[in-house]
C-alpha cells in the first residue's frame, strides 16, 4: 500500500502521523519507505540529522537521472527507510512549469522502485498544490489527520474536491482510507462536540482510534526516534500502534 498523509491545513498532526505510523509498520516487521514531500523537511529530521541530507525528494523528482534508490537512507529503526526533504523542495512546482507528466513525477520514480517496500507512507506539506498531487496520484490510500479543535473541519471541502477531481483522471484507484482525530483532549466538552461533528461529516471513515494529546509525541523527534522506542510506554505510542493496526486491517478487508 502507498498512503498519503494529507490535509491542507497546517499543524494538525499529519508529520506526527506519517512518522509513527510508517515506524509501526516497520516494527511490525514491514519493509517500510518514509517520504517526505514537505519543504519543511519535519518528518525527516525526527530521524536524520540535517547534515546527513544531500540529495532529497526534490532531485529525485526533478531530475529524470536521479531515482527514489539514489535518496534512500536507513532510519535508527530496522525496516524503516527515509526518501528526506529539503528547503529546496520548495522550488519543484516552478521548475516542472510547463513539464506535462509534472503530476505523475512521484508516481514514476515509486513505480522504478519495483516492489522493494511493502509499505510506503507519503508526508505532504499543508497546501494543495503540485507536491500533495503527486502524493495522490502516486497513492492507493488517503489518510486525512484531523486536529480535534474549533475549526477542525476547515479546509476538508477542498481536500475532499481535490481528491474527487484526482480520482476522474490520473488516479481513479484512489481511495479514502479514513480520517483520524489527533490531538484529542477527552477531558473538554468542547472536545467531545468536535468529535461528533467529525463523526457526522465523515461517519464511518473516522477510524476508532483517537490520538490523545500527548506530550511524549511533541518530544521524540528531538531525540531522532519514533514514539515506540523513545516512550514505548505513552498513551501516543499504544494509540499509534492501535491505528496502524486499524490501517492495516481496513487494507486487508479491501485487498482480496
Ligand atoms: P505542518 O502542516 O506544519 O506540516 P503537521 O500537520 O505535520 O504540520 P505536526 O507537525 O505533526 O503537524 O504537529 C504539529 C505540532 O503538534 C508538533 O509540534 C507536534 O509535535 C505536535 N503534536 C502532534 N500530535 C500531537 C499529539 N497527539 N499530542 C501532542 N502534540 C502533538
Ligand atoms: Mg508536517
Amino acid at each position: 500500500m502507498i498512503v498519503a498523509i494529507a490535509n491542507q491545513k497546517g499543524g494538525v498532526g499529519k508529520t506526527t502521523t506519517a512518522v509513527n505510523l510508517a515506524a509501526a509498520l516497520a516494527i511490525r516487521g514491514r519493509k517500510t519507505l518514509l517520504i517526505d514531500l514537505d519543504p519543511q523537511a519535519n518528518s525527516s529530521i525526527s530521524f536524520l540529522d540535517h547534515n546527513t541530507i544531500g540529495r532529497s525528494t526534490y532531485d529525485a523528482i526533478a531530475e529524470p537521472d536521479c531515482g527514489l534508490a539514489d535518496i534512500i537512507q536507513p532510519s535508527t529503526l530496522p525496516n524503516l527507510f527515509i526518501a528526506p526533504a529539503r528547503i529546496g523542495l520548495a522550488k519543484l512546482e516552478a521548475r516542472l512549469v510547463g513539464e506535462m507528466d509534472a503530476h505523475f513525477k512521484l508516481k514514476d520514480k515509486i513505480e522504478q522502485l519495483g516492489g522493494e517496500y511493502e509499505n510506503i507512507v507519503i508526508d505532504c506539506p499543508p497546501a494543495l498544490g503540485l507536491l500533495t498531487v503527486n502524493a495522490l496520484v502516486a497513492a492507493t490510500y488517503l489518510l486525512v489527520p484531523i486536529q480535534s479543535s474549533y475549526f477542525a473541519l476547515e479546509g476538508t471541502d477542498d481536500l475532499l474536491e481535490t481528491v474527487e477531481k484526482v480520482r476522474l483522471r490520473p488516479n481513479p484507484g484512489l481511495r479514502i482510507l479514513g480520517v483520524v482525530i489527533t490531538m484529542h483532549d477527552k477531558r473538554t466538552a468542547l472536545a467531545r462536540d468536535i468529535r461528533q461533528q467529525i463523526h457526522k461529516v465523515f461517519g464511518g471513515k473516522v477510524f476508532n482510534t483517537v490520538i490523545s494529546k500527548n506530550v511524549r509525541l511533541e518530544e521524540s523527534p528531538a531525540y531522532k526516534e519514533s514514539i515506540f522506542t523513545f516512550a514505548p510506554d505513552s498513551s501516543g505510542a499504544s494509540d499509534y500502534y492501535s491505528l496502524c493496526q486499524e490501517v492495516i486491517e481496513r487494507v486487508e478487508a479491501r485487498t482480496p
